[in-house]
């Protein structure tokens, strides 16, 4: 970040967006908290930026082959829907996760369905540049005419030969070619086809990212985004294809920027390994989203992160004593960038983003300041104002009762019962003996356990806050 400086007046972010043929997963949730946790770390710079985050509703094959049905086609014929009902479904799950856990709406959420004139100009073009060859399984691309090919995955291409997800395809001339177009086997006609000069088919996976970015962002843009998976593979094709089409000799992205996996009890998840935990799972067990958000950003976006129940019931607690601590301090300022005239914590929290978008230390530094005694209040209002100008946890609006709301008394076990009625019942003695700081110390106890408890002409109640 300290190195960046964007090439234009908006810098423009692309961002691979999900397939829509079923629910996203925790792990896919964690591409899309990186993504916006670095928009934020632009704005905060004061760079202006134009995001767009992609919708895949056709394409992408299954096991990221070439040959083989669609996801979406596959999806559709299990759940006996539609694939434009298929896709919408999905699309809108995709939505409300990222609008529980605060991530800022893209400008654009292009869908591939509705590009695929333009993909197959795409590849008509790299066909009259001769980069391509026809197969009766389609338009692959010859990636031994792409100069450079695989240098972003950092690997040899002979290392990406032997890579499990590189399918078996007949006739294909290097096995790291990949198709632009699927042409329907004969006899087989697909859900989702277009006619186009290699016949009737769909467009190969990768295509739809080079030419919906190009379309909304430009030929040339800043920044892509992505999991990890995609370096070895998806983003490896995207340049090959994009240069190849531009033919301009200069890199077609300048940056890309992958967030490592979330692993689920150190092993790796994944959409089409069966049922993964999803964000409504975690919030149907009364975790708060933002405790799963806080939980994602307490590691660094290109570390492994291991999804354990212990970890996201530390970061719920963290949430719950966060938001306690900060309540008494709203309203909060409004600060979305650094001006370079803040000081103290405020260069810090800078440093920190400037440092690889160092969310760790950020929530680390923001702590330090909340329990600082020498800072003033109107100091750290700035500074929580700041801190979640770039985590985006809602620290100036988020209710305490939110955070717990899906807690309720039925929920406690008869032990918890007892102790809190036990308080209770200590704290009317207390009062009866006018032992006022006793019964405020009980009162606080309390708190502590979530619950609030008020008094009445007919003795106190308590409920759970
Ligand atoms: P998909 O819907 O499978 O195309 O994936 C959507 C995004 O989630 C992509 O950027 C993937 O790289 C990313 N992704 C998939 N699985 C994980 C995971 N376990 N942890 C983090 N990111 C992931
Ligand atoms: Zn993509």
């Amino acid at each position: 970040m300290q190195d960046f400086s964007p090439s234009a007046d908006v810098v423009g972010l692309y961002s691979c967006g999900p397939t829509v043929y079923s629910f996203p997963h925790l792990g896919n949730m964690r591409a899309y908290v990186f993504a916006d946790v670095l928009r934020r770390a632009l704005r905060w710079k004061g760079y202006p930026v134009r995001h767009v985050t992609n919708i895949t509703d056709v394409g992408h094959a299954v096991a990221d082959s070439d040959t083989g049905e669609d996801k979406l086609e596959v999806a559709a014929a299990r759940e006996r829907r539609s694939v434009e009902d298929i896709a919408a479904f999905y699309t809108k799950a995709f939505f409300d996760d990222l609008a529980a856990l605060n991530v800022l709406p893209a400008d654009e959420y292009p869908r591939a369905t509705a590009y695929v004139p333009q993909m197959i100009e795409f590849a008509a073009r790299l066909e009259e540049r001769g980069v391509t060859y026809r197969l009766p399984s389609g338009l692959y691309f010859d990636t031994s005419k792409s100069p450079g090919y695989g240098t972003l995955a950092m690997m040899d291409v002979a290392g990406q030969r032997e890579a499990a997800r590189v399918y078996y395809v007949e006739g294909r001339k290097n096995k790291t070619d990949f198709a632009l177009w699927r042409a329907e086997e004969p006899g087989v006609r697909r859900a989702m086809r277009w006619d186009s000069p290699w016949g009737w088919g769909a467009p190969g996976w990768h295509l739809e990212c080079s030419v919906m970015s190009m379309a909304l962002l430009g030929e040339h843009f800043d920044i892509h985004t992505g999991g990890v998976d995609h370096r070895e593979l998806h983003h490896v094709n995207e340049i090959a294809q994009s240069e190849a089409y531009l033919d301009d000799g200069l890199p077609w992205v300048r940056y890309w920027l992958h967030n490592e996996f979330l692993v689920l009890n150190n092993a790796k998840i994944a959409k089409s390994a069966g049922p993964v935990p999803r964000l409504a799972d975690l919030t149907e067990a009364g975790y708060h989203p933002m405790a799963y958000r806080l939980f994602l950003l307490g590691g660094h976006y290109r570390s492994q992160l291991d999804f354990t129940t212990q970890a996201v019931d530390a970061a719920q607690a963290t949430l719950r004593r966060l938001i306690a601590r900060v309540e008494p301090l709203r309203p909060l300022p409004l600060v979305t960038t650094f001006e370079g005239a803040a000081a103290g914590y405020v260069e810090q929290l800078d440093a920190a983003i400037s440092a690889d978008l160092a969310t760790p230390k950020i929530l680390a530094i923001l702590q330090e300041s909340l329990r600082d005694p020498d800072i003033s209040q109107e100091g750290l209002r700035v500074v929580v104002a700041a801190a979640d100008a770039l985590l985006g946890l809602r620290l100036a609006d988020l209710d305490l009762r939110d955070v717990d709301r899906r807690r309720s008394v039925s929920d406690l076990d008869p032990a918890e019962v007892e102790q809190i009625e036990r308080l209770i019942v200590d704290r009317t003695q207390a009062r009866k003996e006018r032992d006022w700081s006793r019964a405020d110390e009980i009162r606080a106890e309390l708190e502590k356990l979530g619950v609030q408890v008020t008094d009445t002409p007919t003795g106190p109640t308590w409920e759970l806050r």
